[in-house]
């Protein structure tokens, strides 16, 4: 389904729940448990909503799975009281698969609004497999069944027509409708948080016909599993509405609610909460996003990745739907604690999505179970096909250039620079450099006009996944991930002509200019200057100050830097942009120690240094502007999954070599970073296609860097402890024939919350430029 039709469907939806005071029948329900919901059901059932998911031979509205998560997600951010997710999700799933006319027969039924089938079908606590045990079913009378066990969770409770039961048959499943006020079937009402209903199931030699059988075998299996997986996809869906809407109304009461004089969102402690809840949840959408498309793909997918995805998002939004709702209450204080506040309705429901189909340790656990890709394949790769400079990168099959860009690093990447544990020099890298360059494949991101590849986002996330479980080091990259990005956008035809392909080949190596002693954080507060002046030579600018922490300076020919060509003009608006051969008379380079004892940065003097006017990028005392838009890029590069990729690998090596995998409780640790890994690159691919889409990124893109440092950061913590003694060695070890520093992600993950802007700042921007708080 295209996105125009997607937000047809999502305004269609909120504009129903907001005219019929969802949140008001939600309170009723919240004041009178158990109210059968039948006035709203009719209502919904006549917008087409029941048969949402139904095809239209059976006058259902055929939505596919990402149209029918539009509108639960409507209904979690308007707390909707009905059984959408129930009967319009699980039983219409499970009956639209189901070929035999009974079954047809009660999709026509469930689709006109009048009769609501329950979908019985777990016999216990934290049960996902949908395989029936207990419950059982054996040939009865007059050549019908009979059917005995117990059932939990049934929902929606008393306002169920009657059940759509799973059982034991002599040889696999069988699926049966049981209605409602058939002997021997007794129901034990269970109230749910929210004020719903769940229903407990006593099945006690039930008499059915043969017509109750709907399906059996391994057809029933099948629908079922695929019925409850869709049906996890969708409730993930409701969950981030319910989110989505507690971040909202919190916003709102962050803006208005006055405490000390100021609104209280001006109160960075509250603000940096709120930007959490909106990480959290912004991350859940684009894993959301991801999963849609997956099962969505027509060609159908196996039954096994279909359960880990969903488990994937299931976990994931409910996260980050408790997350939002135990913030939300917190940050409205006594009244988020009130029974009056709306809060508490989405409090509830939250609750009662987040403990029903699987919680989210119990989708975890799945999830580790079902996904491929615990073990590392070290395999080599036959690969008999050449290795293109430049092709339709978006027309190859993910699988195909994966195994084309693994054979090439197998037989290129020099063995020695494997898993390196320090930050790479030039001398190390340059000759790999100089192979990427020569094969065409030095600028991955580049548009292939100026000689990169030009890969969409999904190739390129399969590219820095392919580089990472390779163990290949980074080599010095400033040039091609971040002023050859900003030459191609803002430089001149003759600065594009004059760098990029310098680039390219390796001719120059860059480094980046931007912070000095007093200027970290509050960059605009930089004191290096550029006058203007003009001799026998031409025009130009005598460049005098300091820049300091620049990466890898030592090592570079060139540095891209803000200078301060207007000492008068406010902060921001009397900066420039520069571009300076370092070997220019008058520069000293001294190199820095970091923590972890590597020359990684230094300081740089500038003293009366000449540099042509020509290398001035974009307009004089505009260089806010272009720097901002060089944050842009570098936070879209500091947000990538590379380095979490990374640290991930390593501590999978680890795992394998110590066995570390049969232990459950590292088992789960890692398993959540996994998902924390995967659902970053998910993220990650949405920021990237703006970036192909040669739009500008939004301010939004911070939520990235955060998500990847922290992540990258909580990796490094698992790999220090599952090390034991050796996280205190300093240097390498030798695991499995390979080099392996237990330290270095750790350590680098602190270096990397703090460059490119520090993670508090990052949150700062997020505060007021996405979320509007006040200052
Ligand atoms: C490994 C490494 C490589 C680097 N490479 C480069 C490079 O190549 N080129 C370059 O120009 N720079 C580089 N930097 C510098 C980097 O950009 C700065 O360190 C960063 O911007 C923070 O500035 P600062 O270190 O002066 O910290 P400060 O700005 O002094 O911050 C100190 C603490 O105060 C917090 N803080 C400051 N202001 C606020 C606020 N308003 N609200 C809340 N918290 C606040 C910060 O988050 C931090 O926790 C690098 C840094 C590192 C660590």
């Amino acid at each position: 389904m295209d996105s125009d039709s997607l937000s047809a469907i999502r305004e269609a939806a909120i504009d129903y729940f907001t005219r019929s005071a969802s949140i008001g029948r939600c309170r009723a329900l919240a004041e009178q448990p158990g109210n059968n919901h039948a006035a709203g059901w009719a209502e919904m059932a006549a917008l087409g909503w029941a048969g949402m998911l139904a095809p239209e031979s059976a006058d259902g509205l055929a939505l596919d799975l990402a149209g029918a998560a539009e509108v639960l997600r409507a209904a979690g951010e308007h707390v909707a009281p009905e059984p959408l997710l129930a009967v319009a999700g699980l039983s219409a799933l499970l009956l639209t698969r189901l070929e035999a006319a009974p079954a047809q027969a009660l999709l026509a039924e469930l689709v006109a609004g009048r009769c609501l089938p329950a979908l019985a079908w777990q016999e216990s606590a934290g049960d996902l497999s949908g395989v029936p045990l207990d419950c059982g079913c054996e040939p009865g009378p007059q050549g019908g069944v009979l059917l005995q066990g117990e059932k939990l969770m049934v929902l929606p409770g008393a306002a169920a027509s009657g059940w759509l039961v799973s059982a034991r048959g002599d040889e696999d499943t069988v699926l049966l409708w049981v209605p409602r006020g058939t002997a021997g079937v007794t129901e034990s009402l269970v109230p749910l948080v929210d004020g719903t209903q769940a229903a407990t199931l006593r099945l006690d030699r039930v008499a059915l016909p043969a017509a109750a059988v709907l399906a059996q075998g391994p057809t029933a299996q099948d629908a079922l599993r695929r019925a409850l997986a869709e049906g996890q996809i969708l409730q993930a869906a409701e969950l981030l509405g319910t989110g989505q809407a507690m971040l909202a109304q919190t916003l709102a009461y962050l803006r208005t609610r006055t405490q000390f004089g100021k609104p209280i969102g001006a109160f960075q402690a509250l603000q940096h909460r709120a930007v959490d809840m909106f990480i959290h949840l912004e991350v859940a959408r684009a894993t959301l996003d991801e999963v849609l498309a997956i099962a969505g793909d027509a060609a159908g997918i196996a039954i096994e990745r279909l359960e880990a995805e969903a488990s994937r998002v299931n976990a994931r939004c409910t996260a980050a739907a408790l997350q939002a709702s135990r913030s939300a209450v917190q940050l409205h204080g006594a009244i988020g604690y009130t029974e009056e506040c709306d809060l508490s309705l989405f409090y509830k429901r939250t609750l009662r999505l987040s403990a029903w189909l699987g919680n989210t340790t119990t989708h975890q656990r799945r999830y580790a179970l079902l996904a491929e890709g615990t073990s590392r394949s070290e395999a080599a790769v036959a690969w008999d096909g050449e290795f293109p400079r430049t092709a339709d990168w978006g027309a190859i099959p993910e699988r195909e250039f994966r195994h084309m860009v693994r054979a090439f690093l197998q037989q290129r990447y020099p063995a020695p620079l494997r898993y390196l544990s320090h930050r790479a020099r030039w001398s190390e890298m340059r000759d790999w450099y100089l192979t990427l360059s020569a094969q065409g494949w030095i600028a991955p991101a580049w548009p292939q006009a100026h000689g990169g590849m030009g890969l969409p986002a999904d190739k390129m996330i399969a590219w820095i996944e392919e580089l990472e479980q390779h163990g290949v080091a980074r080599a010095p990259d400033q040039g091609i991930v971040m002023i050859g990005p900003l030459l191609i956008q803002h430089g001149t035809p003759a600065q594009q002509q004059r760098f990029l392909p310098r680039i390219l080949s390796g001719d120059h190596v860059w480094c980046q200019g931007y912070s000095e002693p007093n200027a970290g954080s509050d960059l605009a507060g930089l004191r290096t200057e550029a006058i203007q002046a003009r001799d026998a030579e031409g025009d130009h600018f005598i460049v005098n100050g300091q820049k300091i922490w620049t990466t890898l300076a030592q090592d570079a020919n060139h540095i891209f830097m803000l200078v301060r060509t207007d000492r008068d003009a406010k902060k921001q608006e009397g900066i420039s942009f520069l571009l300076c051969d370092l070997s220019t008379p008058g520069i000293t380079i001294r190199p820095i120690h970091t923590l972890a004892g590597e020359p990684e940065f230094c300081e740089v003097f500038f003293d009366n240094v000449r540099v042509p006017a020509e290398n001035l990028v974009g307009k004089l005392h505009g260089g806010w502007t272009i720097a901002k838009a060089l944050l842009g890029f570098e936070r879209i590069f500091l947000g990538s999954p590379k380095q979490s990729q990374y640290a991930l690998g390593q501590l999978a090596r680890l795992a394998q070599s110590r066995r570390l995998f049969a232990d459950p409780v590292f088992m789960q640790r890692y398993t959540a970073l996994r998902l924390d890994v995967a659902d970053l690159s998910a993220a990650y691919a949405g920021f990237a296609n703006i970036v192909k889409a040669g739009k500008p990124l939004p301010a939004s893109v911070s939520l990235l860097k955060i998500w990847a440092s922290e992540t990258y950061h909580r990796i490094g913590a698992l790999l220090v402890e599952a090390s034991e003694e050796q996280g205190a060695i300093a240097g390498d070890v030798d695991v499995d024939g390979q080099p392996f520093n237990a330290l270095s992600p750790l350590i680098g993950s602190t270096s990397a919350m703090i460059y490119g802007g520090t993670n508090e700042i990052q949150r700062n921007i997020l505060a007021r430029q996405v979320l509007d708080l006040p200052a």
